[in-house]
């Protein structure tokens, strides 16, 4: 391997060239089963011909322009996540982080205009919500935040899924502004609060004039079983923030807010170059139109009751499972041990699959994967992590 890229990342001893659905292609010609989706990315899987389609007759069209001028696509895919989610504008970003951090300077600037002068955002342990610095500082993981001090000021920090916990930060604390948690934690290893946890903040917000903020870039774009996380509860956010699944991999972000908070950004208070270009918006409209016309939202339901109904059929009499849990196609299934190697040993049976938290095996498949595709990676799974424990 070449040594000309920074070390990132330790990359599997694989280069894929080409794909399709579900599947792809590596650079020797051997197939593999995608149930990963590049991190929940491309959840109509690859080369779907609708937004290979997009991207081509906007290249041939106008790929960028500025800001400065009116994007009647950006406009119209606005008007979409709007009208899907009942929330009021957008801003678009290039990122998931750069989401996070205009959903950040959202809620700072809420807080300075209402005379706070120290705004501080309650963020949870477990969390992820990205790598710059303000996004760092807000995930509730040392990891991705030793060697990188000083951090961000202003994030105070509570368990998830513990409403008492920021009951007791809203009695002390007057500083407050916003809370932010994500639905279902991805890179956490797919912790999925009680019933009561989105409407419990909801209130606790509502009590104290704070911002609900979700970081929906994972769950977002029908990923759990509704176009939003949030729409399994009856509930809506101040500012919502979506990427991963929205462009299917070409990079957009999106702050998505409502009432009050729609309006704080004005001109001059954030920006971005590329954000929501004609290009990348073309894309992530043809993506939002073939959820929509393909029910792909509700075929990940049950696609993921399907899977995980196998996975507890398959694994019932395997003591090293502790849980398998999901909603719609983020699964996790949680060993009683680390389990890194398990992603090399299904690469080389054909099959891409994550461990994060490390010990939780987590699938984030297309939502166009077929019955049996979703049946092949509950089997080849099953027989990984069977063989895994008992080696
Ligand atoms: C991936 C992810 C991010 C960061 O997105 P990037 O595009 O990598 O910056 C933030 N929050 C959540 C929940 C994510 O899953």
């Amino acid at each position: 391997m070449s040594d000309t890229l920074m070390n990132t990342y330790g990359r599997l001893p694989v280069a894929f060239e080409k794909g399709e659905g579900a599947r792809l292609w590596d650079s020797e010609g051997k197939e593999y089963l995608d149930a990963l989706s590049g991190i929940a990315v491309c959840g109509l899987g690859h080369a779907h011909p609708a937004v290979t389609q997009a991207l081509c007759e906007q290249a041939g069209k106008l790929v960028h322009t500025s800001n400065l001028y009116g994007i009647p696509n950006q406009q119209a895919l606005a008007d979409r996540l709007t009208s899907l989610s009942g929330m009021d504008r957008v801003f678009f970003s290039n990122s998931g982080a750069e989401a996070n951090e205009a959903a950040i300077k959202l809620a700072r600037l809420y807080g300075h205009n209402k005379g706070i002068t120290n705004p501080t955002i309650i963020v949870t342990n477990g969390s992820f919500h990205g790598r710059t610095m303000a996004t760092l500082t807000a995930t509730g993981n040392r990891k991705v935040q030793a060697g990188f001090e000083p951090l961000v000021q202003g994030f105070a920090r509570v368990d998830y899924n513990d409403l008492d916990g920021i009951r007791n930060v809203a009695s002390n604390n007057h500083n407050v502004v916003a809370v932010m948690v994500e639905p279902v934690t991805g890179e956490g290893g797919i912790a999925i609060p009680d019933e009561d946890y989105l409407t419990g903040i909801r209130e606790i917000c509502d009590e104290h004039g704070w911002l609900m903020m979700l970081d929906e870039i994972q769950t977002g774009m029908g990923r759990t079983g509704e176009m939003f996380a949030f729409q399994h509860s009856n509930v809506i956010p101040d500012v919502m923030t979506l990427a991963k699944g929205l462009g299917n991999g070409v990079p957009i972000g999106a702050c998505v807010a409502r009432g009050d908070a729609a309006e704080v950004l004005q001109p001059g208070k954030h920006g971005s170059t590329f954000g929501g270009n004609p290009l990348v918006c073309a894309v992530a409209l043809a993506v939002v139109n073939t959820l929509e016309q393909d029910k792909l939202v509700a075929r990940a339901a049950e696609l993921g009751q399907r899977m995980l109904d196998g996975f507890s059929v398959r694994l019932a009499d395997v003591d090293a499972v502790n849980e398998f849990r999901g909603q719609g196609l983020m699964l996790g299934i949680e060993l009683d041990r680390p389990c890194g190697e398990l992603v090399g040993t299904a690469l080389e049976q054909g099959l891409l699959i994550n461990v994060t938290a490390d010990s939780v095996v987590r699938l984030l498949p297309p939502l166009i994967l077929s019955d049996q595709q979703a049946d092949t990676i509950v089997e080849k799974v099953s027989d990984l992590i069977r063989e895994f424990v008992t080696a």
